[in-house]
């Protein structure tokens, strides 16, 4: 029997902003992207464009993405006309290929936030999306409160589905907006609803609010629904929306799903989903959780004792999925050689072949080990971890020596003025270089890459792009562990880490990494 196909609808950049903490900009929504498309989710919802200055100027331009780019806003209010009703119109013009329009459902909703008719806001609701239809544009309605307004009023949240289906709409998306209702209420509600509405344009967005934002999704599917809208590691308002990171390796993994259903999730975008996921976390400059289903660093790691010697011997004994299914790993926290098996998975998916009984190895594993108990966190840095394990393999050719550096701050005339000198020897050459910044890691990253001779034109397309400070433990003794992404004229992009109880440091260490790995990256010979 052929296998219905289930569309993943993401709204991280939407939905994911209100997340307390959490703000992006142009350039974040655009490594999100990246991310997602990467991952292979149908729909990316990027932002509210009638909303805010940055959602504008995100929908001010075509992204070409190869999910379908979506704009979010609401329909048009009560008593004004499409054409006269500047939200509406502005959302009109974002150049996206679908809106996703959100229209009340609830007749509570509808007589105290509207303060219009029932009739008035199905007139709105139809209104909108054929408006949205009319600019050529795929179209969706959220429908707001949904669960809630079907409980208090069944026919008229109906009708307000019904009014978006027969308007033109692709999807009609549920809303568990306050995210309080039970799976076996969703499931009733949605079986309900495919009387009206066809289950094949329903969707479902659920609420963390129960803790059951997952388990609601899956159940809205179970009952009919074939859209599911979540979140990347499960952001959003208060509890969060349902987390895309738990729900899609379910579905593609798990033989009730798998069986009746595809998405458009690869088993090769399943394997990357670990690394989105941390990825992202380092973005938002939080720390991954431990614990998180499927992506979490403890979500396969057994410790000692009966389980770990049985996991060695057949894992499938206490594993639900293969870990490296969703690019995670197996930890059993009392073997050398599982320690050393992961480190080996870990080269050839940077694509540096060593052989099992190479005695190399267990230098580095030691090193790593050595340096993870210090606060360095290679899950984030791809690139210092390469530079590591190929010094291990002594395949890093030594380019540069920084015989020096320092750093002043300084008050002058009311501005932070950071000052930074750092001297550095290639080839039997001594460079002087000096840089000034806004601020100590600024001034030392211009001056580190002034002038480094004949290497100097292999970093001129380079800069950094991103600098995250973490501390690992408090008091006045704390480490610093800093995060750099470093990007090229080439569009590359790179992470490098610096572990020190200096900060200042601690981001040479990341910054001289950096330009390390691009001339190594780019093959430049000593
Ligand atoms: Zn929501």
């Amino acid at each position: 029997m052929a296998r219905e196909r289930l569309y993943l609808f993401d709204t991280t950049l939407r939905d994911g902003q209100q997340t307390p903490g959490v703000d992006f900009s142009v350039d974040d929504k655009l490594v999100v992207m990246d991310l997602l498309d990467r991952l292979g989710v149908d729909y990316i919802e990027a932002g509210f464009p009638g909303g805010n200055p940055t959602d504008a100027a995100l929908f001010a331009e075509e992204r070409p993405t190869r999910a379908t780019f979506t704009a979010f806003g609401m329909t048009k209010r009560p008593g004004r006309s499409v054409a006269n009703d500047g939200g509406l119109q502005d959302l009109l013009k974002a150049k996206a290929r679908a809106i996703c329009l959100v229209a009340k459902s609830w007749d509570y909703h509808v007589r105290v936030a509207l303060g219009c008719s029932n009739e008035e806001n199905l007139e709105s609701i139809r209104q909108s999306v054929a408006a949205a239809k009319a600019a050529g544009r795929e179209v969706l309605v959220d429908c707001e409160h949904f669960f809630d307004g079907y409980k208090a009023n069944s026919a008229y949240a109906v009708e307000c589905a019904l009014a978006a289906y027969n308007a033109g709409a692709r999807w009609v998306v549920l809303c568990d907006t306050n995210g309080g209702t039970l799976p076996g209420e969703v499931s009733e509600i949605v079986r309900a609803v495919t009387k009206s509405v066809p289950g094949d344009h329903l969707g479902i967005h659920a609420h963390n609010d129960t803790e059951q934002a997952v388990a609601n999704s899956l159940s809205a599917v179970d009952a009919g629904v074939r859209q599911i809208q979540g979140t990347l590691n499960g952001i959003g308002e208060r509890c969060g929306n349902a987390n895309l990171v738990s729900i899609i390796p379910t579905l593609v993994l798990k033989k009730a799903y798998r069986d009746r259903f595809e998405t458009g999730v690869g088993e090769a975008a399943l394997a990357n989903l670990s690394q989105v996921s941390r990825a992202f976390d380092e973005m938002l400059n939080r720390a991954p959780n431990a614990q998180a289903p499927y992506v979490g660093k403890s979500a396969f790691a057994t410790k000692a004792g009966i389980h770990a010697s049985a996991i060695v011997k057949e894992p499938e004994t206490y594993e639900h999925v293969p870990p490296e299914s969703v690019g995670n790993r197996r930890r059993v926290l009392v073997s050398d050689q599982a320690g050393k098996s992961n480190l080996l998975a870990e080269l050839g998916r940077i694509g540096l072949a060593v052989a099992k009984d190479d005695t190399r190895l267990d230098g580095l594993l030691r090193e790593v080990k050595e340096r993870e108990a210090q606060g360095y966190a290679y899950d984030g840095a791809d690139a210092s971890f390469e530079l590591l394990a190929r010094r291990a393999l002594g395949t890093v050719p030594h380019y540069f020596d920084v015989l020096s550096y320092r750093v002043i701050v300084e008050e002058r005339g009311g501005d932070m003025i950071s000052e930074a000198v750092v001297k550095v020897k290639v080839d039997g050459e001594t460079f002087l270089n000096a840089g000034e910044g806004n601020g100590p890691v600024n001034a030392l990253d211009l001056a580190l890459r002034k002038d480094i001779g004949k290497y100097q034109r292999h970093i001129d397309d380079m800069e950094l792009v991103d600098f995250k400070v973490r501390i690992l433990n408090g008091g006045t003794g704390a480490t610093t562990r800093v995060l750099i992404e470093s990007r090229d004229g080439k569009g590359n992009r790179w992470f490098t880490v610096g572990v020190s109880p200096n900060i200042v440091e601690a981001s040479f260490q990341a910054l001289s990494d950096s330009i390390t790995y691009k001339l190594v990256r780019d093959g430049v010979s000593p």
